[in-house]
């Protein structure tokens, strides 16, 4: 199978490349950070609050997660309720945050990625692709924009909250990524850099289109 990695900080235009780009190539798409998100909502609304081991633990214990795909579009169910409406919530972004630097809760995310990865020809998109998940993804990619720019790119998209707590609440989750333990958000050595802070997405996933085409062309691969 041939799986692209692409990593970066929110609001960096990863989910939009990809998009664009599996549709480009007809491969899929896999959002992993939905899948952090949907576990948030779940976490949540199972009683629990600040996350600590001990809880991560006992939730994890008590949970299904499946990811399937409704007419192309990707929906997370956990113990089959399906959160998507709420994945967006600023609460929820700063939830999935606090919850993802547990190892077991990473490890369950792993599982789910692979099996994805080894079934499919897919772009996957996240913070630890081309690190941790697919270290041997043929293509990896890791966009990164200026912080104002990507807090006004939420913005645009949320309205409801003000632009100063989500430059704020971003910054603390982009430094959360980067410093915790296990998978850190990281460019992979093999990575190109997307750099979005002036460039559309479209143009962004053009030019990806154009890399990934010459480097499977390299490895033989015809797409
Ligand atoms: O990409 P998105 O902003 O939707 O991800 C939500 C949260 O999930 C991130 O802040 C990050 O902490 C976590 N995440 C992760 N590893 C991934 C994808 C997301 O830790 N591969």
């Amino acid at each position: 199978m041939i799986n692209i990695a692409i990593d970066g900080y929110a609001g960096s235009g990863k989910s939009t490349i990809a998009e664009m780009l599996a549709k480009k190539l007809g491969y899929k798409m896999l959002n992993t950070g939905s899948i952090y998100r949907a576990l948030a909502c779940a976490y949540r609304d199972l009683g629990y609050l600040e996350p600590n081991n001990e809880d991560v633990e006992k939730f994890l214990k008590n949970i299904d997660v499946e990811v399937k795909f409704i007419f192309d579009e990707q929906y997370v169910f956990v113990n089959g309720v399906d959160y998507t409406s709420q994945l967006r919530l600023e609460e929820i972004s700063n939830l999935s945050s606090a919850i993802s630097p547990f190892k077991s809760l990473r490890e369950k995310v792993l599982d789910i990625q692979r099996d994805f990865a080894k079934k499919n020809n897919c772009i996957m998109e996240g913070r630890d692709i081309g690190t941790v998940v697919l270290p041997n993804a043929q293509v990896k990619f890791f966009t990164i924009a200026s912080l104002e720019k990507r807090a006004s790119r939420r913005y645009a998209d949320m309205k409801n909250v003000p632009l100063e707590e989500i430059y704020a609440d971003m910054k603390k989750r982009d430094y959360a990524d980067e410093h915790r333990e296990f998978a850190p958000l990281k460019k992979a050595d093999d990575a190109i850099i997307i750099d979005t802070t002036d460039t559309s997405a479209e143009e962004a996933s053009e030019k990806c289109l154009e890399i990934v085409k010459l480097k499977l062309e390299k490895l033989q691969f015809i797409c």
